[in-house]
């Protein structure tokens, strides 16, 4: 108790009460304040006085409180004596709730509390609706309109539920009529960082541009919809796994070939599974959902097909990807020692791949395959240099896939020199595991640690 105006009252003064100045209009401060207030007499039961805020809500009272009590309140028939006012009869403050009609005629969800003071009982409502009615309403107003929205508002494509809907039809006709059908979700990796560097906003944003991205590349007949957050689903009548595979890739393409508006490059990871005799919508998803778990945990930036196909992803992808080992803007990570190192490694591959499909001299195949053995070692060197300086969490992880690739090249190498290299080892090691599986897949996980500030005092990222 030490504050200034405890000198204007040199007697000490009952804990918690404190006269207000003579010089202030009490009037007028309880005809500001912001809850309704009115005075009654507590002899006659007739109103005395209102403030602003209660003429506002109610009208001006005059006469009888109880009439007035009578009149605000709903009433609803079953109830025997909903209107009965608080009892007046007390110096302790009493305190009720209930649904009142204001001055507007709609329903408000009010506190009434009445405490007696002299001859006056001063009745003070508090208007609870909107913390907590109306918002319920609200709340039960807005997944009602979601339930029933048959687009998303954020991306146009189609809710969940209707995308369920869809699919039943789907899988009707699949069992009628034997048609292939197959589902890709697509799940964009390490979204969670863009809201947290960027803002949400901007992570919404992103969103709307993936969907175009995804649409852009599907057909008319295939549905698209937001299954969640950042997880997209689409369905593709008529087309068996393989296909499905294929436009998984060429989706993964279509998100890493160019940055994102504000953000930067970004990858994605697709699971795809094909519908097969006997099994639901649930366990469908389930299995294709258990594909992206693979493609994510195996480093992200990957189609992973759900296993129980017969067909092989490494024959596909070989397929897909020799004609596709072209540089493009979207390959960057943003890093420019990493992406001229990347290109020049791209361009090293490309010169290999050509030798052997025109069949070139043997010395000129060595000879650029041992480029290639330098160019590597020295990218993988001054990459994980990097990569420790951005405090990159899984560097190790990395550090060892580059092991792997030095070593299956070195045996590469060793046999070119000796004459012996089967010439598909070589494009599967060029096409699938340098290229498709490391420098498009691996190489993207650490974007977002480069695209992060220069680090301060903060320890290193968690996953
Ligand atoms: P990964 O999938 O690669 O494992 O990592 P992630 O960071 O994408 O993973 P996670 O699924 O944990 O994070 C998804 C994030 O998406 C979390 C959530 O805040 C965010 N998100 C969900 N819905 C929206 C949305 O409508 N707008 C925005 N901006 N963010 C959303
Ligand atoms: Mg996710
Ligand atoms: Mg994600």
């Amino acid at each position: 108790m030490d504050s200034p105006e405890r000198a204007a009252y040199p007697e000490p003064m009952p804990k918690g009460f404190y006269p207000l100045p003579d010089t202030l209009d009490c009037a007028e401060i309880l005809n500001r304040l912001p809850v309704a207030l009115a005075l009654v007499d507590a002899d006659s039961g007739r109103f005395t006085a209102a403030n602003e805020v209660f003429r506002q809500s109610f009208g001006s009272p005059d006469g009888d409180f109880s009439a007035w009590w009578q009149g605000v309140h709903r009433a609803p028939a079953s109830t025997a004596n909903p209107s009965a006012p608080p009892p007046p009869d007390s110096a302790l403050r009493e305190s009720i709730e209930s649904d009142m009609y204001g001055a507007d005629g709609y329903p408000r969800h009010m506190r009434t509390e009445v405490s007696l003071h002299g001859r006056h009982l001063l009745v003070c409502l508090i208007d609870l609706t909107d913390s907590d009615n109306r918002q319920d309403l609200l709340r039960q107003a807005l997944a009602e309109m979601e339930a029933r929205s048959i687009t998303d508002p954020l991306t146009g494509l189609l809710t969940r539920r209707r995308l369920e809907e869809a699919s039943l039809s789907e899988m009707h006709r699949f069992r009628r009529f034997g048609h292939p059908i197959s589902l890709i979700i697509a799940d964009i990796d390490h979204f969670k960082l863009i809201n947290d560097s960027f803002g949400h906003p901007v992570g919404d944003q992103v969103l709307v541009e993936f969907a175009v991205r995804l649409s852009s590349e599907c057909r008319d007949l295939d549905v698209i919809g937001r299954y969640g957050g950042e997880e997209f689903v689409i369905l593709l009548p008529s087309t068996p796994l393989a296909g499905a595979f294929t436009l998984a890739n060429k989706l993964r393409s279509a998100i890493i070939q160019a940055p994102f508006d504000r953000v930067g490059p970004l990858s994605a990871s697709f699971g795809v599974a094909e519908c097969v005799a006997g099994e639901d919508w649930n366990s469908w998803v389930t299995r294709a959902d258990q594909a992206l778990y693979r493609a994510k945990s195996s480093g992200r930036n990957r189609v992973v097909a759900a296993p129980e196909s017969a067909f092989n992803e490494r024959d596909i992808k070989h397929r897909n990807r020799l004609d596709r080992l072209t540089w493009e803007d979207g390959h960057c990570v943003g890093d420019p020692v990493i992406d001229a190192q990347h290109h020049h490694l791209f361009e090293l591959a490309n010169r290999l791949l050509t030798l052997v499909r025109e069949a070139g001299p043997p010395a000129d195949l060595h000879a650029t395959i041992r480029a290639l053995v330098q160019a590597t070692s020295r990218h993988f060197r001054d990459e994980e240099a990097i990569l420790t300086a951005i405090d990159y969490p899984r560097r190790d992880q990395h550090a060892k896939a580059h092991r792997i690739l030095s070593a299956k090249l070195d045996a590469l190498s060793s046999q070119s020199a000796l004459g012996t290299l089967p010439t598909s080892k070589l494009i599967e090691f060029l096409a699938y595991d340098l290229v498709d599986h490391h420098a498009l897949g691996a190489d993207r996980d650490f974007i977002p640690w480069l695209r992060r500030p220069p680090r301060t005092e903060e320890s290193g990222a968690q996953e």
